[in-house]
């Protein structure tokens, strides 16, 4: 049967969304409506304003997804994908969804190879450890499409999205990044690139287990993409000596960690006698957040 309900305000059903997410206790609840009605009705979220009035099937979607969220399933997951820096990836069950401060780890590596390479004639070789998604890794592709970028993952799942996201960029023209499945925790890791990397990239897992997380976070990204043992730095102490082993001379390495960890990473950067320039640096809010070193 038609559907013989009039047109309504997008405004106000997204200013209804705002409120039910708030009550769910969802802090970015006025980002989060916006970005459900834009997936909605089909346009960027900046363009909304220029939608004036919706059918009811609209205002039906909505509510659907609003329903979702304030059972605070994620919102990437209900979106069906997260962005980092110029690039978006798919995401959903079964991978971590990428953050957006791990977009710093993306613009100091950028920095790194600025200058390197592009005029020597000799491509950069990047690694992304514990890639996940693989965001970081194909975001670097994008950026410098004369870079030989490697990512590196260990769960199925994980791999299954990273391999998919690759797939896409390659279809949009990117330079193809290279998936290796592998655990960067294993001897031997990655030694056919001994002493040959220029940049080594890392978003470990990194939280103190125990730590109180969100129920997205909790709930929805895989755990082991989260949690590392009791002061959460039992995947980065492996990812320490992986990076001085890969790292050619001149090379760096920056590592995310939780801003309790802004003094031990470091430290445990600063213990291998090959790596020098050891710096921690603040997220946007001033929280430690990730910390870098070069190999002499
Ligand atoms: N900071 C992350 C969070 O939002 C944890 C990320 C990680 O373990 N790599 O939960």
């Amino acid at each position: 049967m038609a559907d013989v309900r009039h047109r309504q305000p997008l405004r106000l059903a997204i200013l209804d969304a705002e409120r039910i997410l708030a009550a769910a206790g969802i802090d970015s609840a006025r980002f989060d409506a916006e970005e459900i009605a834009a997936h909605v009705v089909g346009v960027e979220r900046m363009k909304l304003p220029l939608v004036p009035l919706v059918d009811p099937q609209v205002i039906d979607g909505i509510g659907k997804l609003v329903h979702q969220r304030a059972k605070r399933i994620p919102l990437q997951h209900l979106l069906g994908w997260a962005p980092l820096g110029p690039i978006t990836v798919d995401v959903g069950p079964g991978v971590f969804v990428p953050r957006p401060e791990t977009e710093l780890l993306l613009e100091w590596g950028l920095a790194q190879l600025q200058g390197s390479a592009r005029s020597s004639g000799k491509r950069p070789v990047v690694v992304d450890l514990c890639t996940g998604s693989a965001a970081l890794a194909l975001a670097m592709a994008h950026c410098r499409p004369d870079a030989v970028v490697h990512a590196v993952e260990m769960d199925r799942s994980a791999l299954a999205w990273a391999r998919r996201n690759a797939d896409k960029q390659v279809a949009a023209g990117d330079t193809p990044i290279r998936l290796h499945a592998a655990d960067v925790t294993a001897p031997g890791v990655l030694s056919e690139l001994d002493g040959s990397v220029d940049l080594v990239l890392c978003n470990p897992p990194y939280v103190p287990m125990g730590t109180v997380v969100p129920p997205e976070v909790a709930d929805h990204d895989p755990v082991q993409a989260v949690f590392s043992g009791g002061d959460g730095l039992d995947v980065i102490r492996h990812v320490v000596t992986l990076a001085a082993r890969l790292l050619a001379p001149g090379g760096g390495v920056a590592i995310e960690h939780d801003d309790t960890q802004g003094e031990s990473v470091p430290a445990l950067l600063a213990s291998r006698r090959v790596l020098t320039d050891v710096v921690d640096h603040n997220d946007l809010a001033g929280r430690p957040r990730f910390a870098t070193a070069r190999r002499s």
